[in-house]
């Protein structure tokens, strides 16, 4: 028998990411929604639900669901968004980000993750996803200027070609720091002007490319 896993999402949301300060409504919504347990192998859809990060394959991981939502909230997200992800992974936050921007544009470095993660969301009937075998951190400049970009693998630096592609009033949220930690850092950009804001400690998968760690 198949069940869609509607009591742990909503122990999740009552318990890791209410008491935790997620207030967006509309995060919280989608967060309840989607079903991460499709996102991960088979074998580990038990634990799709538990406070914590899982392997997805080829070294990468699916986040933790508390910091899917944090960095979600930060964007600010309306429903009018032209919207860049970085990090395509399982597709799970690439699902977050559709259900609450107008369009998505998700770029991975790892084709295989990129394929499959494409394959199930079509599956999930999303219209608003464009998908990209590329290194993010160069961006994706035909469809620049964004309003929301988030990156979800850890970097060195703020990528320049990410930066230039932000519109007047855009958010950003990446992870900045060495290999082992790093902190999550908001940007917003008015005119050319970068106001930056630390959101708290994490710990991400290298984000690796011309911009970002050397492979
Ligand atoms: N958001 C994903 C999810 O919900 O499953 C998790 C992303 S995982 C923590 C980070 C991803 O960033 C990995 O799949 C990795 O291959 C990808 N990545 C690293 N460097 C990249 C780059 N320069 N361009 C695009 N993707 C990159």
């Amino acid at each position: 028998m198949t069940h869609d896993h509607r009591l742990a999402r909503e122990r999740m949301v009552k318990n890791q990411l209410i008491p935790r300060g997620i207030t967006d409504e509309r995060v919280l919504k989608a967060m309840g929604k989607i079903q991460r347990h499709l996102f991960v192998d088979e074998a580990l859809a038990g634990e799709a639900y538990n406070d914590h990060p899982l392997p997805i394959g080829h070294k990468q991981t699916i986040s933790q669901p508390y910091i899917v939502a944090l960095m979600t909230q930060a964007l600010e997200l309306t429903g009018e968004e032209k919207t860049l992800e970085i990090g395509t992974g399982s597709g799970y936050q690439t699902a977050i980000l559709a259900e609450l921007s107008k369009m998505v544009y998700t770029i991975e470095r790892i084709r295989p993750l990129l394929i499959k993660a494409k394959e199930l969301l079509e599956r999930l009937n999303y219209k608003n996803i464009k998908f990209k075998a590329f290194d993010g951190t160069l961006g994706w400049k035909e469809h620049a200027p964004y309003d929301a970009i988030m990156v979800t693998a850890g970097a060195p630096r703020l990528p320049k070609p990410l930066l230039e592609q932000m519109a007047d009033g855009g958010r950003m949220v990446i992870p900045i720091g060495n290999k082992y930690s790093q902190d999550l850092i908001k940007v917003t950009r008015i005119k050319d002007s970068y106001k930056q804001e630390n959101l708290g400690g994490c710990r991400f998968v290298d984000l690796i490319g011309v911009h970002g760690w050397k492979d």
